[in-house]
C-alpha cells in the first residue's frame, strides 16, 4: 500500500530505541531555550539537598508552586508510580518542604510507568520546575514522515493524553503539516497549525512563534523525534512547553559533540551498551531466538520470517559486511548473556564476504571452549547465501557441532521454531 512504508517500530515496539539517541526532559528543554521555545524555569537535581536549594532560587521569581520531575527515559511518569514508595513520577508542591518530600520519595526508588516495561527505571535525576497553572494542555510533535520523505509537524487539541489513542480512535483531531528537510517551516503553515489549535489573539502569535522555534530546533539538531505533550496555555496566557521528548538520529551525532555527551548510559539496556563497544548492532527484544547476520535489512527480514514461523525473535543483532571468527565470537558472547535464548539463527549473505569463511569463522567459534560452555546445548541454525554457499554448508555438516545447515531462509526458520518447540 503506498504512504504505509512500516516501521520496525511497528512491529517491535521495544526496538523504539533503534538509530536513535534519547536524552532526558531538562536537557530537551534545554535546547529548546537555546532556540528560543518557551519552557518554564527549571534546574535538574541529583540530591535531595540540591532540589531544596533549586526550589528556594526558584521561589525567588516563582509562582509557589513547583513541580517535582523524575528524570528517566520513558514517559507516561505522571501516571506511574514507584514501587517502594508508590510516589507519583511528577508531583505538585506548593512549598519548599513539599518539594522536599517529593523528592525524598523519588530519588533512589524505581519508577514503573506504562512505557518502562515492569521491571521500572531507577531515578537518580529530577527536574525541579517553576509550576504553571493550566488553561489548556495541546499536542505538538515532530518527525520524519517516512512515506513521503519529508518532515511533519502534527499537532492536536488532545494534549496530555497518549497520542496514540488519538491517531487511533479520532484521527482526524490530528493536523499535519510537511516541511522539506533543510528548509524552513513557513509562516503560513506555522499560522496554519496554531489555527488548529483553536488559538486566536495573543496565544495565536506565541504558538505561531513557538512552532516556528520548535521546527528549527528540530532541523538544527538533527532530531528524530520532538514531541511536546502537553504544549500548554497558561491561565496568564503564556504558550509553554509542560513536558520535551527528544531523539537525535545517532548516524547525525558525529555532526553533534555536544549533543553526543548528553547521552545517559545509565539508562541504556546493558547487553545494548557492551555491544556497541564490539561494534555490533544490537537490540534486545523479547523472544527467545538468538539472531545473528550480516546487513541491517537481513536481520529485520530475519526477525520477520521467524515470526512467520511463530517463533520470537530474542534480538536484532547486524555483524556488519566482514563476519569473521572475532565478530561471530562476540555476537555469541552478546546473544547468550540474555537467559531467554533457546536457539540462535545465524543468516549471512556472502556478498562481500564469502560463505566458507564465515563458515570457518563460525565452525570455530563455536569449538571455543568458553563459548560451547555458554552455549550449553542451545542449537544454532545456520543459513549462508551467497558465494560459496555450497562449500559453506559442507563445512557446517561436516563440523561434527551441534550446528544445522539450511538452504532457504523459511527452512532455518522453521528448524529453529522446531528446535525451541
Ligand atoms: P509524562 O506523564 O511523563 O508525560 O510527564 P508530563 O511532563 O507530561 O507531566 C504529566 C502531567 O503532569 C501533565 O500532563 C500535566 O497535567 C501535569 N503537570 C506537569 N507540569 C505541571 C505544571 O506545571 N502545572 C500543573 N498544573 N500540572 C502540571
Ligand atoms: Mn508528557
Amino acid at each position: 500500500m503506498p504512504g504505509t512504508m512500516p516501521d520496525v517500530t511497528d512491529y517491535y515496539p521495544q526496538s523504539n530505541r533503534f538509530f536513535r539517541m534519547n536524552i532526558h526532559e531538562y536537557q530537551a528543554k534545554e535546547i529548546l531555550k537555546q532556540y528560543g521555545v518557551a519552557v518554564p524555569a527549571g534546574i535538574a537535581v541529583f540530591t535531595v539537598d540540591e532540589a531544596v536549594k533549586a526550589a528556594e532560587k526558584l521561589k525567588a521569581d516563582g509562582s509557589g508552586l513547583f513541580v517535582v520531575k523524575a528524570q528517566i527515559h520513558a514517559g507516561g511518569r505522571g501516571k506511574g508510580r514507584t514501587i517502594k514508595s508508590n510516589a507519583k513520577g511528577v508531583i505538585l508542591a506548593r512549598s519548599v518542604e513539599e518539594v522536599k518530600q517529593a523528592a525524598e520519595s523519588l530519588l533512589g526508588d524505581v519508577l514503573v510507568t506504562i512505557q518502562t516495561g515492569e521491571e521500572g527505571k531507577l531515578v537518580q535525576r529530577l527536574y525541579i520546575t517553576d509550576g504553571v497553572d493550566i488553561e489548556k494542555e495541546y499536542y505538538v510533535g515532530v518527525t520524519l514522515d517516512r512515506a513521503k520523505g519529508l518532515n511533519v509537524i502534527m499537532v492536536s487539541t488532545e494534549g496530555g493524553v497518549e497520542i496514540e489513542k488519538v491517531a487511533e480512535e479520532t484521527p482526524e483531531k490530528i493536523v499535519k503539516e510537511w516541511i522539506v528537510p533543510g528548509q524552513p517551516v513557513q509562516p503560513n503553515q506555522a499560522r496554519r497549525l496554531a489555527f488548529a489549535l483553536g488559538l486566536s489573539g495573543d496565544q495565536f502569535k506565541k504558538g505561531v512563534k513557538f512552532i516556528q522555534a520548535l521546527y528549527k530546533a528540530f532541523d538544527a539538531t538533527d532530531a528524530s523525534i520532538f514531541e511536546i505533550n502537553p504544549l500548554v496555555v497558561t491561565k496568564s496566557g503564556d504558550v509553554s512547553a509542560l513536558d520535551a521528548k527528544i531523539n537525535f538520529d545517532d548516524n547525525a551525532l558525529y555532526r553533534h559533540p555536544e549533543l553526543a555527551e548528553l547521552r545517559d548510559e545509565t539508562e541504556e539496556n546493558p547487553l545494548e551498551l557492551e555491544a556497541g563497544k564490539f561494534n555490533l548492532n544490537y537490540i534486545k527484544l523479547d523472544g527467545n531466538v538468538g539472531c545473528m547476520v550480516n546487513g541491517a535489512g537481513l536481520a529485520m527480514a530475519t526477525m520477520d520470517i521467524i515470526k512467520l514461523a511463530g517463533g520470537q525473535p530474542a534480538n536484532f543483532l547486524d555483524v556488519g559486511g566482514g563476519a569473521n571468527v572475532e565478530t561471530v565470537k562476540n555476537g555469541f558472547n552478546i546473544i547468550l548473556k540474555d537467559p531467554n535464548v533457546k536457539a540462535i539463527l545465524i543468516n549471512i549473505f556472502g556478498g562481500i564476504v564469502r560463505c566458507d569463511r564465515v563458515a570457518n569463522g563460525i565452525v570455530e567459534a563455536v569449538k571455543d571452549p568458553e563459548i560451547l560452555s555458554k552455549l550449553d546445548g542451545v542449537p544454532i541454525i545456520v543459513r549462508l547465501q551467497g558465494t560459496n554457499a555450497v562449500e559453506a554448508k559442507e563445512i557446517i555438516d561436516n563440523s561434527g557441532l551441534n550446528v544445522i545447515s539450511a538452504v532457504l531462509l523459511k527452512e532455518a526458520a522453521e528448524a529453529v521454531t522446531k528446535a525451541i518447540a
